[in-house]
């Protein structure tokens, strides 16, 4: 039976429950949200990495990644070796209209070239300016946050081990050197010196 009043007083309770508790929603833009770390707002290039693979624009489920190159012919690095060449990127751009944030370019890149930035304030009047050209994907790297630190009892990574194990051989290599000269110097003054004590006594 439906006492009168009732569904006011519900909808009176539910008022108060609601005006007791924490609010979920910011007052945007005077106060900026908390974002999640790994939040996904726009993609930086860091194109000192990217060697024009191709697999990002090949992967991207949505095409929105305009890629274009030219080789370069490299000389040798020793006399006698072969000219290599290498690709050189003239654009790279990123329509984030068309974009679906799935981060599959990230994912697949193999060179660590693109990178999640969680600046999301880049809306446009104009949709052709929601493509990103390489100098705008390279200013949104500055605000990619660092990674998190690593577990202190995790593996350490291979590059570093590689970058480590090749820098603890050339300091090894570069002290043998020392050693090396060293040695032939302190020969030569012996040398030189049994030579003035000949001399002397002649
Ligand atoms: S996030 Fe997804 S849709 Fe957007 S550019 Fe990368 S691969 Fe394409
Ligand atoms: S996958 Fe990485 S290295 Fe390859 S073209 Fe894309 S950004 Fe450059």
């Amino acid at each position: 039976m439906n006492i009168p009043g009732s569904g006011l007083a519900k909808g009176l309770a539910v008022t108060l429950r609601t005006l007791t508790r924490r609010t979920q929603t910011v007052q945007y833009p005077d106060a900026q949200p908390e974002l999640a770390p790994r939040t996904r707002g726009v993609i930086g290039l860091f194109e000192e990495n990217c060697t024009v693979c191709m697999l990002c624009a090949r992967e991207c489920p949505d095409w929105c990644i305009y890629i274009d190159s030219h080789k370069e012919t490299v000389p040798p690095a020793a006399p006698g070796g072969r000219e290599r060449s290498r690709n050189v990127l003239d654009r790279f751009a990123i329509d984030f209209a068309l974009c679906m944030y799935c981060g599959i370019c990230i994912e697949v890149c193999p060179f660590d070239a693109l990178f999640w930035s969680p600046e999301f304030e880049y809306a446009e009047t104009d949709i052709l300016d929601l493509t990103h050209e390489r100098d705008r994907l390279r200013e949104w790297m500055w605000t990619v946050p660092e990674p998190p630190a690593l577990d202190p009892a995790a593996e350490e990574p291979k590059e570093v081990a590689a970058a480590r194990k090749t820098a603890e051989k050339m300091a090894a290599a570069q002290a043998a050197q020392a050693a090396q000269a060293a040695q032939a110097a302190q020969e030569a003054q012996a040398e030189q010196e049994t030579k003035e004590a000949k001399e002397d006594g002649a």
